[in-house]
């Protein structure tokens, strides 16, 4: 029997899972990697912790992925957090469960596994090429430009695994949208998801509390309330509980509404008992010390609340209790996709059927994160790149077996 040629092209997360799969299959597999290594944002991802699933129920799991949550479903029930574990078990990655709930290879990083990973591929007959880019089709062929020219390949199947838009200089760079509209596929454009804001800073809070985490408190939007931390920034506000908002503040900006996140410095504590304590304060000590005696707020918090607090609220315990319990900070616009975790935007579902393969051009498929989902970070996006390159893989398994 001729083995069948799969092209795999983008070698992220979401293509390897692919070339594992269809691999161990037997089939001829050959991933294309534009960059001079693979998995560089996999790899960067590991710099401050790989977070490579979430152990909490899996029913509130799947339903992490907003609007995406029905169409990523049959992948997640194939590739399910507890497979993430196995899965990097297999490869000598054991994990652990954090505080958050969040799952990380005990080693943190990303290195052991990505290596041991590209071992077994490698045994299981992988041939991964890097330096050779998908610039475009030439017909129904693909054009791979390589460090000594350009060669048109025509796989039995291919697979896109070309990743979002964000930190583009590792690799993934979003240049193909114009490809695929050309043959007629509808691609939304891309937008940083897990991002942080811009905001207003005075010059005195700037200055002096750029870098400062804001912990153990709830932010509310659309989204909403959401308990975590963030952290101040010399542009405004970023961390994971402001990217859990992302979606929400950045579609109110969008319709060209205002976008405000409201943050609770003390979400243990009701309303009215924040305005006795602030009450009991003598009205002519400074705002600080009325804080600080009353409550118990400082340094960064304190500062947060002189940055939105105006006459009024300040001589009021009522008006500066309510501030204290819903500090309204307006985000201005979104900080650069360059800088985001992720970004939303891409394939849409509608082009996409069941087996991950666009309808409009049989044979392609498409799976990671240029699809057009989004998700928290709490190791969401690695999951469902994984379960979609793999979703993906068994679409071209099956499509492979009827040609
Ligand atoms: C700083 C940072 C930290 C993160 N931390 C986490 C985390 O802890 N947990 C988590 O779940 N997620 C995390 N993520 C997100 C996660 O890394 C991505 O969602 C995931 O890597 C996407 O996988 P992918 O395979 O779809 O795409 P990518 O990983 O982007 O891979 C796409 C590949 O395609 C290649 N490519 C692009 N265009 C071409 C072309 N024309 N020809 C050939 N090759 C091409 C690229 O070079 C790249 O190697 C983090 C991201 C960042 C930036």
């Amino acid at each position: 029997m001729v083995r069948k040629q799969i092209a795999i092209l983008g070698g992220g997360p979401a293509g390897l899972a692919a070339a594992e799969s269809l691999s161990s299959e037997g089939h001829a597999v050959t991933v294309y990697e534009a960059m001079p290594t693979v998995a560089r944002k996999f790899l960067l991802a590991g710099k401050s912790g790989l977070n490579i699933t979430h152990s909490e129920d899996y029913e509130r799991f799947a339903s992490r992925f907003g609007t995406s949550n029905a169409r990523l479903r049959e992948a997640l029930d194939s590739f399910k957090p507890s497979d993430v574990r196995t899965w990097a078990t297999g490869l000598g990655a054991e994990t652990f469960v954090g505080s958050s709930g969040r799952v990380f290879p005990t080693a943190m990083k990303a290195s052991p596994l990505l290596r041991a990973w590209l071992r077994r591929l490698e045994a299981q007959g992988v041939k991964i090429l890097v330096r050779h880019r998908w610039i475009g089709f030439s017909g129904d062929d693909y054009v791979i430009e390589t460090p000594v020219g350009t060669n048109v390949i025509r796989p039995d199947a291919a697979l896109l695994s070309l990743g979002g838009k964000s930190w583009p200089r590792l690799g993934s760079d979003g240049r193909w949208l114009p490809w695929l509209r050309g043959k007629g596929i509808a691609v939304d454009d891309f937008q940083p998801a897990n991002c942080g804001f811009d905001v207003d800073w005075s010059e005195y809070l700037r200055q002096r509390f750029s870098g400062e985490p804001v912990k153990s408190v709830t932010a509310s939007s659309l989204a909403g309330t959401i308990p975590g931390e963030f952290v101040i920034t010399r542009h405004g506000i970023e961390g994971s509980l402001v990217y859990a908002h992302t979606a929400a503040l950045r579609e109110s900006l969008a319709a060209g509404q205002a976008a405000t996140l409201h943050v609770d410095l003390m979400p243990g504590r009701a309303q009215d008992r924040v305005a006795r304590e602030l009450g009991k304060q003598d009205p002519k000590a400074s705002l600080s010390n009325r804080l600080r005696k009353a409550v118990g707020i400082d340094g960064v918090k304190a500062a947060l609340v002189r940055e939105f607090a105006g006459t009024t609220e300040r001589g009021d315990p009522d008006q500066l209790a309510g501030l204290i319990k819903a500090l309204p900070i307006p985000v201005q616009r979104t900080r650069p996709i360059a800088e985001a975790i992720s970004s939303a935007g891409g394939v849409k579902w509608d082009e996409i059927d069941r087996n991950y393969m666009l309808k409009a051009l049989p044979g392609l498929f498409v799976a990671g994160e240029m699809i057009n989902w989004e998700a928290p970070t709490g190791g969401y996006l690695l999951t469902a790149c994984l379960a979609t390159g793999q979703a993906a893989a068994r679409g071209i398994n099956a499509w492979l077996g009827r040609i």
